[in-house]
């Protein structure tokens, strides 16, 4: 179902000590502050998940995601973790796709696929991220690029499985930059995206699905980014890092 959404990627930042920290003030006051349909979502590193699910507890506005998963059930994969293992500590949701990974770890189609389908199997959410780099846009190949970014990790899921998705647009040039897209830059892809997967799933998925902006979002964009009609929220990296700055954009709805 459609949701609104402020997901915080934390990336490789914090100490445990720092993160719980950061965690716990964004719990009490999205607790206090939040509308009741807006969910947050706090993508922890891997050694904050377990301390971090502790504190969310029972909050029913707050999820966990991790930043990363491996494609296989378990094995001879030195320093990797498993979607079950996330399972199994309680997480709900799995950031896949995001463009530090394909550009620094080269994950390709084929590996999100995978990995995708990993997250499906142990009942929690991929947070499916799509986007393309600068010289893309200055080229208008943006469009190609995430039909093909999609269509090439996705569109083997059946209907059921693609209506569990978040699916979250970041344009790497817009990514830790300071520069956001604009609304209309926003509202054009987000529509495109729907319009794609309307095509292969049918308009009911595609209007269901959550697809949330990424790319310097903070406080002060938010809102204008946030009322755009196929914008249902946010994938927010640097300013998830401050809990007020973070709340106050999930309060931007
Ligand atoms: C991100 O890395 O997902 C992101 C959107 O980062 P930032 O908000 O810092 O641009």
């Amino acid at each position: 179902m459609r949701k609104k959404i402020a997901a915080g990627n934390w990336k490789m930042n914090t100490t445990v000590e720092e993160g719980l920290k950061l965690a716990s003030e964004v719990i009490h006051m999205a607790q206090d502050e939040l509308i009741t349909d807006v969910s947050v979502i706090m993508a922890v590193p891997f050694t904050h998940l377990v301390a971090v699910k502790k504190l969310i507890g029972s909050s029913s506005n707050v999820l966990l995601a991790a930043q990363n998963c491996h494609q296989a059930a378990s094995g001879a994969f030195t320093g990797e973790i498993s979607a079950e293992m996330l399972k199994a500590i309680g997480v709900n949701c799995v950031i896949l796709g995001h463009s530090e990974r394909r550009e620094y770890y080269k994950e390709s189609f084929t590996l999100l696929e995978e990995k995708l389908q990993a997250v499906l199997q142990n009942e929690m959410t991929p947070i499916f991220c799509c986007g393309e780099k600068l010289d893309v846009r200055q080229s208008n190949g943006q469009f190609d690029l995430v039909k093909e970014q999609l269509a090439a990790s996705l569109f083997s899921l059946s209907p059921e499985d693609f209506s569990k998705l978040i699916i979250a647009y970041e344009p790497v040039w817009a990514i830790g930059t300071g520069v956001n897209a604009s609304d209309d830059q926003a509202q054009e892809m987000h529509h495109f995206i729907r319009k794609v997967i309307s095509q292969k799933y049918g308009s009911g998925i595609a209007n269901e699905v959550s697809v949330l902006y990424g790319g310097s979002v903070k406080a002060s964009n938010a809102k204008d980014l946030f009322s755009c009609a196929d914008v249902d929220g946010g994938l927010i990296g640097g300013a998830s890092l401050d809990s007020r700055g973070f709340v106050d954009i999930a309060k931007s709805f």
